[in-house]
């Protein structure tokens, strides 16, 4: 298709393209009323104690209910968003449907958790971040402990120092500050230290590999003591399987998230799954047999 035979022969190609931008046009046209329509909804997936199989928290994960494509991934739609401008609408409401929903859990008399929430890169550069986040848990009475930032290695990796500052705000008012898919990003170890982090998250890439190449344990090994070494809690991404999870376990991580331990899952069935953990542990007797 690359291949330049004359001048029907471009025309395939310069097809696609078109019809992706088209598809990213009526992305963001429809992005636009998605918030007034209430076409977003919040997914939450379990996280963990990799050793008593205690529910610890779980992450909020956006998915759009599209009235004619149905539902569309964050992946999809996230990029869209931060490009034209509206992502940090869609994050205000993500933070504040997260904060509402654990709030209500809270007063509903579940076991208490923490809410994980995905922050974007423009997020991050906004200076009112820590008003909104601060603003968002006095509206809905919840204590900073049961909130946690989630973000990315490379978000905080360009302009250092303004981030920093940013994450040493959010800190103090009492929010946990977690790195997601670490291990895939530019890292330095020199800043990472500075970083006023509760919580790194390996990459799911890693955990993926870990039962199955020869020498799939070593980074998993790597942040997991480099973590602890910085007295930072350890999170591991994407664990499907009983063997992952015991290799995980042996290894010294800390916690635990992926289908093997729970999908993500609407609230109403996140709840029951809440419920249904007796003393807080997960409620399926072999994961709890498995940790
Ligand atoms: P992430 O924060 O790293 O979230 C983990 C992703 O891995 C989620 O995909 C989750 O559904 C998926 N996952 C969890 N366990 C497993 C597993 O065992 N196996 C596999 N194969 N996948 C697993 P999801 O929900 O599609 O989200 C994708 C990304 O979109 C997220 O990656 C995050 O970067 C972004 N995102 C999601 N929600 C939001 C949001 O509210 N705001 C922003 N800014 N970004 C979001
Ligand atoms: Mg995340
Ligand atoms: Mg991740
Ligand atoms: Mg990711």
């Amino acid at each position: 298709r690359a291949k330049v035979e004359g001048p029907g022969a471009c025309i395939p190609y310069r097809h696609e393209l078109h019809l992706r931008a088209m598809e990213r046009n009526s992305i963001e046209r429809d992005l636009r009323v998605a918030l007034a329509q209430r076409q977003f909804v919040l997914f939450y997936q379990p996280k963990v104690d990799i050793n008593t199989g205690r529910i610890n928290g779980a992450e909020a994960l956006i998915r759009w209910q599209h009235p004619e494509r149905g539902l569309i991934s964050p992946d999809v739609f996230i990029p869209v968003a931060e490009r034209c401008g509206f992502i940090s609408e869609v994050s205000k409401w993500v933070l504040d449907e997260a904060c509402r929903q654990n709030s209500a859990w809270q007063a509903a008399g579940l076991p208490k958790i923490g809410i994980a929430v995905n922050v974007s890169a423009v997020d991050l550069r906004r200076p009112d971040l820590t008003d909104i986040v601060a603003n968002t848990l006095v509206r809905h009475a919840l204590s900073p402990q049961y909130l946690e930032l989630e973000v990315t290695e490379s978000m905080v990796m360009r302009d250092v120092d303004t981030v920093i500052g940013t994450l040493r705000r959010l800190r103090s008012l009492g929010v946990g500050i977690g790195i997601d898919d670490f291990g895939t990003g530019y890292s330095s170890l020199a800043y990472l230290k500075r970083f006023p982090v509760k919580r790194l998250k390996i990459d799911r890439s890693f955990v993926r590999d870990i039962a199955d190449l020869r020498d799939g344990k070593v980074i998993p090994k790597v942040i997991i003591d480099l973590a602890h070494s910085l007295s930072v809690n350890v999170l591991a991404e994407g664990v499907e399987d009983a063997a992952q999870l015991e290799i995980l376990r042996s290894l010294g991580c800390d916690e635990a998230q992926g289908y093997f331990l729970g999908r993500p899952m609407p609230a109403m069935e996140f709840e029951l799954f809440l419920r249904h953990a007796p003393n807080g542990l997960h409620p399926d007797a072999a994961i709890r047999h498995a940790v």
